[in-house]
């Protein structure tokens, strides 16, 4: 605990409460217990709280419990029912917690329902954050968690020494359901990536083609190497849609992948999608600008202005 001990001591005051502590909520909490916090935890499965128990944590007997002795709440629980219950229900955390401590929530949930725990904890005279996490469990085992962070910065300030416990990186994205907001972001991208990615790869393997060296081709290329980070970051973003790669050429390639996929039996619907996004974007006119306009079109479609940065970044 030694190597923490600086930090030990400007947050060792404060008895924390761990409420769900299943695949992420038990290596976390077990980073705060091993790294010197005083914990308290709960969860419906009796067996990760007597882990943490014979790690020195204290076992409450449910979230009223709980809550009635901590002084800021951490839950790790699946949705957004569950954590609404246990946070505003009857007899639930809200109910139990003194003035002036905190409730973080650390689920992905629904960010309506984040601001409706922040409004009501606020009217108890409560801080409240959202605390979502980016990173897998295995992280979340290393204490190398990402933490995407929506709160007061008074609030902010007082839970950020206790997310270091746990995580290596801590982006504060706002007020209050921010972080949330942030995280399906982040998850939009994963996810619909990891499809994009399969029908990509089951094409390549119908084609016949060698796993490895068509890795090797899109590791070298923009395919993986991230049109946000790099190619977007100083073409649409800096107002540049001058092409580059056409949206016309993009579209006729897509139209390739699609024809080629229909005609080997391998369905590609992301790819048939996408397709016709740049039709769309063909018919208005768009044909000849380079393809990372296509986030232009997206933001026109729901009147929303032109994503730029807001200074020029060389
Ligand atoms: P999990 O199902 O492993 O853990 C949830 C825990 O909550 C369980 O231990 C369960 O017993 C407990 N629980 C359920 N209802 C409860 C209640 N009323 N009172 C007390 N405890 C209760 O889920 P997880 O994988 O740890 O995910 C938790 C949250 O983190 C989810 O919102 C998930 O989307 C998000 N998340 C998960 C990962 C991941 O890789 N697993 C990564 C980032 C975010």
């Amino acid at each position: 605990m030694h190597r923490h001990s600086l930090l030990v001591t400007s947050i060792s005051m404060d008895l924390i409460g761990f409420i769900g502590l299943g695949k992420m909520g038990r290596p976390m909490a077990t980073n705060l217990c091993r790294k010197g916090s005083r914990l308290v935890v709960y969860d419906v499965n009796r067996e990760p709280v007597n882990e943490l128990a014979r790690l020195g944590a204290e076992a409450a007997s449910g979230f009223a419990d709980l809550s009635s002795r901590a002084d800021i709440v951490f839950t790790m629980l699946p949705d957004s029912p569950v954590v609404e219950e246990v946070v505003t229900g009857r007899d639930g955390v809200l109910a139990n917690l003194r003035a002036g401590s905190v409730v973080v929530d650390m689920s992905t949930i629904d960010p309506r329902v984040t601001d409706r725990l922040g409004a009501a904890a606020s009217a108890k005279g409560i801080g409240f954050a959202d605390a979502p996490v980016g990173r897998l469990a295995s992280h979340a085992d290393r204490g190398e968690s990402l933490f995407m962070v929506g709160a007061e910065a008074g609030v902010f300030a007082r839970i950020k020494p206790l997310l270091d416990l746990m995580g290596t990186t801590i982006y504060h994205c706002g007020g209050v359901g921010s972080g949330m907001r942030t995280k399906l972001i982040n998850n939009f991208l994963a996810i619909v990536s990891c499809e994009m990615n399969a029908e990509a790869i089951a094409l390549s393997q119908r084609f016949g083609l060698s796993l490895e060296t068509t890795l090797n081709v899109i590791h070298g290329t923009t395919a993986t190497n991230g049109q946000l980070k790099m190619a977007w970051a100083t073409k649409v973003f800096t107002g540049d849609v001058e092409p580059g790669f056409t949206i016309d050429l993009a579209h006729k390639d897509l139209s390739l992948i699609v024809d080629a996929a229909n005609a080997a039996k391998v369905p590609v619907p992301i790819a048939a999608v996408a397709r016709e996004a740049y039709s769309a974007a063909r018919g208005q006119g768009h044909g000849g600008k380079d393809f990372s306009a296509m986030v232009d079109v997206a933001c026109d479609l729901a009147a929303i202005a032109k994503p730029r940065f807001a200074q020029p970044t060389t």
